[in-house]
C-alpha cells in the first residue's frame, strides 16, 4: 500500500492520522512480516488492524540456482499460475528481475511466457513481494520489470509499485535503480515517462515492421515507428536511460542490412542497444546467432554511432529464458 491507501487504513480502524507513516516504517523500513510488529502501535490498532489486513509478505515457493549465481524464484501468481523474479549478481551490481504479470496477452512468437496465455494481473503487493521475501531482497541494487507480462498492460500496478519503491515513506530508492521494460504499449507508456522517472527499455527485435509483426504482434497495434515519436518527445540524455533491447536470431535479423535499418531508425534518439542472445525454448525454432554475427552487428552499431553492447548471457543452466520455471513447475 501507498501512504494515502496506508491513512484510509488508519481512519478505517480508528487510528491517528500519524500512524499511516509508522506503519510504512515498519513495512518498508523495518520490513516486519507481522502486524503484531508494529510495536509501537497500540494493541487494540494492531488487533483491529489483525481483523481485516495481513501484512501479505511470501516467501518463493521453489527455486533454482545456477552455478554463475543467478537465481531463480517461483511464487504463487494469479490465476492458479506461478510467476518468477531472477536474481541477477554482477560485481557490485544485484539486478532483480521482477514479474508483473501471471502469463502475458502480447503472444510474442519466441517467449515462453506468451507461450502460455494471460492469466491475470500481479497486484502491487505480488510486485514489491518479489524484492522483499527473497534471502538477497537487502542487497538488491537494481529493479528491472523485466520479468513475465507486459508491464504497461498492468500499469496501475506497476505505478503503485513504482511509487512504494521510490517514495520517501516507502524504500526510498532513486528511480535511476530502476527500469521498466515496454513493448510499446503506447498510451500506458506516455504515463509511465509522465508520471515516473525510471529508465526506460523497449523490445525492438526487428527495425522492418513486416518482420517485427510476425515476432511480435503487437506491431500491428503500435507500430514502432509511433513508439520512437513518443520517445523523442523525452530527455533521455541525463538522468533517465532509453535503451533498446534487441534479441538477436541467426538468419532472421542479424545481418547487417538490419544492423544499418536499425541504425536509421533510432538515429537522433538518446539510446543504446542491448543486444541479447537467445534462450532457446520448447517449439520454437528461433536459434540464436553465432558470436562472430553478434559481434559484427554491435560494431557496425557502434560505427553508425548507435551504442549498443553485448548482454552477458547469465543462469543458463537453470533456464533462464522468461516463463520457463514457471511453465516447468505447471507440468
Ligand atoms: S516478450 Fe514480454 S510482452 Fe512478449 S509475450 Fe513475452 S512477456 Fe509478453
Amino acid at each position: 500500500m501507498t501512504l494515502p491507501q496506508l491513512q484510509e487504513v488508519a481512519a478505517g480502524c480508528g487510528m491517528p492520522a500519524f500512524a499511516a507513516k509508522q506503519m510504512a516504517q515498519w513495512l518498508y523500513e523495518k520490513r516486519v512480516t507481522t502486524i503484531d510488529g508494529m510495536t509501537n502501535l497500540s494493541l487494540k490498532a494492531r488487533r483491529r488492524l489483525a481483523e481485516s489486513y495481513c501484512i501479505g509478505r511470501t516467501a518463493p515457493k521453489a527455486e533454482a540456482r545456477s552455478a554463475d549465481g543467478t537465481a531463480k524464484y517461483l511464487f504463487d501468481g494469479a490465476g492458479g499460475r506461478d510467476i518468477e523474479a531472477v536474481y541477477i549478481p554482477d560485481r557490485e551490481r544485484a539486478t532483480l528481475c521482477v514479474s508483473s504479470q501471471a502469463g502475458c496477452k502480447m503472444n510474442c512468437h519466441f517467449c515462453m511466457t506468451g507461450k502460455q496465455g494471460f492469466h491475470g494481473n500481479l497486484s502491487a503487493n505480488a510486485i514489491i513481494n518479489q524484492m522483499l521475501s527473497i534471502p538477497e531482497s537487502q542487497s538488491l541494487t537494481n529493479i528491472v520489470f523485466m520479468g513475465m507480462g507486459e508491464p504497461m498492460d498492468n500499469l496501475n500496478a506497476v505505478l503503485t509499485a513504482v511509487d512504494i519503491l521510490t517514495a520517501p515513506w516507502g524504500l526510498a530508492w532513486s528511480p535511476k535503480r530502476i527500469t521498466v521494460s515496454s513493448i510499446g504499449k503506447i498510451t500506458e507508456l506516455r504515463t509511465l515517462l509522465d508520471t515516473t522517472k525510471v529508465h526506460i527499455a523497449i523490445s525492438i527485435h526487428s527495425p522492418f515492421p513486416s518482420e517485427r509483426a510476425q515476432l511480435m504482434p503487437v506491431e500491428r497495434a503500435y507500430p514502432i515507428t509511433d513508439v520512437l515519436e513518443l520517445l523523442r518527445g523525452y530527455d533521455f540524455s541525463h538522468q533517465r536511460r532509453l535503451s533498446m533491447e534487441y534479441i538477436v536470431w541467426k538468419g532472421l535479423n542479424d545481418d547487417l542490412r538490419h544492423a544499418d535499418a536499425l541504425a536509421r531508425l533510432l538515429r537522433g534518439l538518446d539510446s543504446r542497444v542491448n543486444l541479447i542472445r537467445f534462450h532457446a525454448i520448447p517449439g520454437v525454432e528461433l536459434k540464436s546467432t553465432s558470436e562472430t554475427a553478434m559481434t559484427a552487428f554491435r560494431d557496425r552499431l557502434n560505427e553508425l554511432g548507435i551504442t549498443a553492447t553485448i548482454r552477458a548471457s547469465r543462469g543458463e543452466d537453470i533456464m533462464a529464458a522468461c516463463g520457463m520455471l514457471a511453465g516447468k513447475s505447471r507440468d
